[in-house]
């Protein structure tokens, strides 16, 4: 990048151009198409200055978790041509609007009583909802997401999807999950291998959905899940840096 940038924008467009390389290194390894993998930027918990660094360094995906921050964030940067928002955290009910009015992609779906308020708002609001459900395929106690480790789960996750897909304002696209944390990224491994098995097993049982995303990886396993079929991944310390501590 030329000299004359601020040094943080700088340092961001090396970081995303790093991760990009690695991202299409993993799906040459893999045997993908490198072109339809796309990064999305975690920005939850930095400021409006990093974000703007970012969007200079020309990051068009961003992904935040908390829909309250991220209004205060997006009324802030106001209108930015070609920008997606992507939450990626919990949602309470109550906050569905938010998500509504400000993302074009919900990648952590995880109810019905959710979905249909989604719905409502939705059709309110005259539009469609891109949407994941977010799986928690390790039955690890303390993640959100779908209960999907055992068959039965599977099973009454294909009668939810069924559900939600029936819903005229939402439109399914696949599979979210987040493993539990490990230093080493490649012990995640079985849990990116169990989100393409349940998205291969969802596509047989609800048809009529799509089912050709799964958004998995972040900073520590984005290559390794990209070996095992990501299409989206979630990258925020390794683009933007160490997250501030809570103000
Ligand atoms: C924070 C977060 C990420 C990004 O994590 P990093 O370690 O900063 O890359 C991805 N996905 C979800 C759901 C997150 O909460």
């Amino acid at each position: 990048m030329d000299a004359g940038y601020p040094p943080l924008v700088a340092e961001i467009f090396e970081r995303h151009q790093s991760v990009r390389a690695q991202i299409e290194a993993a799906a040459r390894r893999s045997g993908r198409d490198p072109g339809l993998i796309r990064l999305v930027v975690v920005s939850k918990k930095q400021p409006v200055e990093v974000i703007r660094a970012a969007l200079s360094a020309g990051i068009r995906d961003l992904g935040e978790n908390y829909a309250e921050e991220a209004e205060q964030k997006i009324q802030a940067l106001g209108v930015v041509p070609g920008l997606r928002w992507h939450m990626i955290g919990h949602v309470q009910s109550r906050k569905a609007d938010l998500v509504v009015r400000h993302f074009d992609w919900m990648h952590s779906l995880d109810s019905l009583k959710l979905a249909m308020r989604l719905e409502r708002l939705a059709a309110e609001a005259g539009r469609r909802l891109p949407v994941l459900l977010e799986c928690n395929v390790s039955g690890e106690v303390s993640k959100f997401g779908y209960a999907a480790s055992t068959p039965q789960q599977w099973e009454a996750l294909a009668v939810e999807a069924r559900s939600i897909q029936a819903l005229p304002h939402l439109e399914i696209h696949g599979l979210m999950t987040m493993p539990p944390f490990f230093e080493d990224g490649e012990q995640a491994r079985p849990y990116f291998r169990l989100l393409r098995e349940l998205s291969a097993f969802m596509a047989e049982k609800v048809p009529q959905a799509r089912w050709q995303e799964l958004s998995m990886g972040t900073s520590t396993d984005f290559s390794v899940a990209v070996e095992e079929g990501a299409t989206l991944v979630r990258v925020g310390t390794a683009i933007l840096g160490s997250r501030p501590p809570n103000a």
